[in-house]
């Protein structure tokens, strides 16, 4: 994790690029979600994951800390001008893990609602820079269901982001099925983003010091995705869209032996209470499973995810403010592909899946600031997939 103010990006062809740069899992908190976090803190309430997570980011003064604090908070100047020095065009936005699942009723409503009427409002204010993903409440799911709509037809966001476990609770449990069924009507991404693991996972990772984004975010957030996806959800909603950071939390490289177990076990009739699947897990991440590069800035795993995925499901996404490097930026311009896939890669993917309006390009220009992407709040932004 860079503690560097950003820079311009060191690779050379900054100003010819025939891309945008759309960021997809970047992250955003209200102050007022903040003050509760360490409200929270100070109470030693919320869950082993959280404290561990955010006293270092609230109770630390650190210049790492100092920075991201000032980052965290900010749909203005601050986080414009980073992605100026950073060459990011676009940020998809989100509210910042864990969310308001961890605070009572009626707090985490009136902060979900704040947070998507604050997302919202930048939008609209700088439609080529920000659209945004909606925050709900899991442990209110007939809330979560309405704020979805509002937040999709009513403030233009365009999508939802679930960080992972609800108090302890994964999204494969039947009482989360009017949320999947709510998703796929509105034809929205749910983005999986991680969380601390939950209580009843997170001891040895704890321990350990692992329980973070080193390790312990992908351990849940893995677990997590293949439990959605051995529920058989994509089978019941085939149109659903799931994006999920990290590349993937590591199924990509678990797919073949998923597989291999998967047939072996449904043979044996071992685990009768698991659904049928229509078709092998794997099946899952090549149709309705998109994966962001977000943290993960490294050319071995970006190809293989490419290679077990599909290039055109895997995109771009920086994690801002928690990952802030622009060496991160030049990786991906570096990766050896051609300009089309880099465009795929950074650009059109993030078009397709999030329903954002295609940008323009003009030719031989340079694309920073002669490139548009109209996000939520614009009436032309809505292009399906
Ligand atoms: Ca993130």
């Amino acid at each position: 994790m860079s503690t560097s103010t950003p820079t311009t990006p060191s690779h050379s062809t900054d100003d010819s690029r025939r891309h945008l740069r759309i960021a997809a899992e970047e992250a955003y908190a209200p102050q007022a979600v903040i003050d509760e976090y360490r409200r929270l803190l100070d109470a030693q309430g919320g869950d082993a994951g959280f404290r561990s997570l955010w006293s270092y980011y609230l109770l630390n003064r650190t210049v790492h800390t100092e920075l991201f604090r000032s980052r965290i908070t900010d749909l203005e100047d601050r986080r414009l001008s980073d992605m100026a020095d950073l060459g990011i065009d676009h940020q998809v936005l989100s509210l910042a893990t864990p969310g308001v699942e961890l605070f009572e009723l009626p707090l985490a409503r009136e902060l979900a609602a704040m947070t998507n009427e604050s997302i919202a409002d930048a939008c609209r204010r700088h439609p080529s820079r920000f659209s945004g993903l909606a925050a709900v409440a899991l442990q209110d799911i007939d809330f979560s269901v309405k704020e979805l709509r509002r937040a999709v037809r009513h403030l233009g966001l365009k999508g939802v982001i679930v960080n992972s476990h609800t108090r302890g609770e994964y999204l494969d449990a039947p009482k989360f099925e009017e949320f999947w069924a709510t998703a796929a009507e509105l034809d929205v991404p749910v983005y999986l983003h991680p969380n601390t693991p939950s209580d009843g996972l997170i001891g040895p990772l704890l321990d350990a010091g692992l329980d973070g984004a080193i390790y312990g975010f992908g351990v849940e957030t893995g677990m997590h995705l293949i439990r959605i996806i051995f529920s058989g959800v994509f089978d019941r909603y085939p149109n659903l869209r799931l994006v999920v950071g990290h590349l993937g939390e590591a199924l990509p490289f678990w797919a073949f032996r998923v597989d291999h177990f998967h047939r072996v076990q449904d043979g044996t009739g071992r685990y009768p209470w698991r659904p049928s699947l229509q078709q092998p897990p794997s099946h899952y991440l090549k149709t309705n499973i998109w994966l962001t590069t977000s943290g993960m800035a490294w050319e071995p795993a970006i190809m293989f995810a490419r290679q077990v995925a599909g290039a055109d499901r895997v995109l771009y996404a920086m994690d801002y403010p928690f990952q802030v490097a622009p060496s991160e930026v030049a990786v991906h311009e570096n990766l050896p592909i051609e300009d089309h896939e880099r465009r795929t890669l950074f650009e059109t993917t993030a078009c397709k899946v999030f329903g954002l309006a295609q940008p323009r390009l003009v030719e031989g220009a340079q694309v920073r600031g002669s490139g548009h992407v109209a996000g939520c709040g614009s009436p032309s932004a809505a292009t399906g997939r």
